[in-house]
């Protein structure tokens, strides 16, 4: 990878579906949001092209598998789609290339990062892995036709154009397109328009877009998609504004969810937040010492000895004990669970972060 271009493209491939339908969404240094599953993918990637090019992982990844918390068989289950994913590489024929970042030459902020270009006689082929499960066709993909579009700009010779969509975690996740001069002059273009407007257009791909929470065009739409009169339901409007308003249910939960999230920092960081809290949830009910819970069952319960044999949950030894005397023997607890945002009407107290946890009275 060179280290003269930027890391981050305006029109990046990877949001093309995004700001191609939203131009105004394709703004400088915005980065998608990052999760778990954006640091896993990352991780199989840096894994991947280690592998093929027999280089060290990179510094900064290394004990990202300890700190993304994985199991020994997750990192097992991670290895096993790395090493599927470089042998389809390596048992293709011709030039391959890893990690390719190209600048387009004609469309500025227009760029990105091919995990592999394949170069085969007048075939021009890009292999994108991908490492999450939601589902992702190479049919029509405009993540495929920019890489295309930009390996076209820098490379010739190609007539022939494919792009793979590798996805090791799904059954049948390995899809492959061809694609036409004509589809990707096309493309091109779209690629042109969009990187010189500004026009701002809601839908469903509002729901990957990082100004989600801020848009006022996305919430413009989900009051108007909201406003819909029962009568107008019963009397049947057109298939057209019911497709438009369950498509659009998907943006909305994640726009809750966003701004769920966001309350939830707030108050953590210290801020108060009237009519919210946070509070401690709990786990399902466990032995505090599993030893001690079995005698003590035995020693009271002589004749139903069978049923303590192995121990079982608590709820399930419920089921040969009254409730009220398994509670009084003190047996079991609830641990702690996850940190969660309620509403202060919500049983139980919230959490003081300024002082390390303290229960709020
Ligand atoms: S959230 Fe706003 S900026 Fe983002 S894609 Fe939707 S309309 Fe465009």
């Amino acid at each position: 990878m060179s280290d003269q271009t930027p890391a981050h493209y305006r029109l990046s491939p990877s949001s093309s579906k995004r700001w191609i339908a939203c131009p105004g969404s394709a703004q400088a240094d915005l980065e998608d949001r990052e999760s778990e599953a954006s640091r896993e993918g990352t991780l199989a990637h840096a894994l991947g092209y280690a592998t093929l090019t027999g280089t060290e992982l990179p510094d900064e990844l290394r004990g990202e598998a300890a700190a993304l918390n994985l199991s020994a068989d997750q990192q097992k289950e991670m290895a096993e789609h790395v090493l599927g994913y470089v042998k389809f590489i390596q048992e293709l024929p011709g030039d391959k290339q890893y990690e390719v970042k190209l600048a387009s030459l004609c469309i500025p902020d227009f760029g990105g990062t091919i995990d592999c270009l394949r170069l085969d006689g007048d075939m021009m082929h890009v292999i994108d892995l991908k490492y999450g499960f939601g589902r992702v066709q190479a049919e029509g993909n405009t993540q495929l036709l920019s890489y295309l579009c930009l390996a076209r700009e820098h490379f010739e010779g190609a007539r022939r154009y494919a792009g793979t969509i590798y996805q090791p975690r799904l059954q049948n996740g390995v899809t492959t397109a061809e694609f036409t001069d004509a589809e990707l002059d096309d493309h091109f273009c779209r690629v042109m328009d969009a990187s010189m407007s500004d026009e701002f257009n809601a839908g469903d791909h509002c729901r990957w877009c990082p100004l989600l929470l801020n848009c006022d065009v996305a919430h413009a739409r989900s009051i108007e998609m909201a406003d819909v009169e029962f009568e107008e339901i019963k009397s049947g409007p057109s298939v057209e504004r019911l497709e438009a308003i369950i498509s659009f249910a998907d943006v909305v939960a994640e726009r809750a969810k966003l701004a769920r999230m966001k309350l939830f920092e707030m108050i953590k960081n210290g801020q108060p937040v009237r009519g919210w809290k946070i509070s401690q949830g709990l786990k399902h009910r466990s032995w505090v010492n599993e030893g001690v819970a079995l005698s003590t069952l035995r020693r009271r319960y002589p004749s139903n000895v069978d049923n303590f044999i192995t121990l079982k949950t608590p709820a399930q030894i419920e089921k040969h004990v009254a409730p009220s005397v398994l509670k009084e023997l003190d047996l079991y607890h609830r641990p702690p669970g996850e940190l969660r945002l309620v509403q202060s009407s919500a049983e139980g107290e919230g959490l003081d972060f300024e002082n390390e946890f303290d229960i709020v009275t």
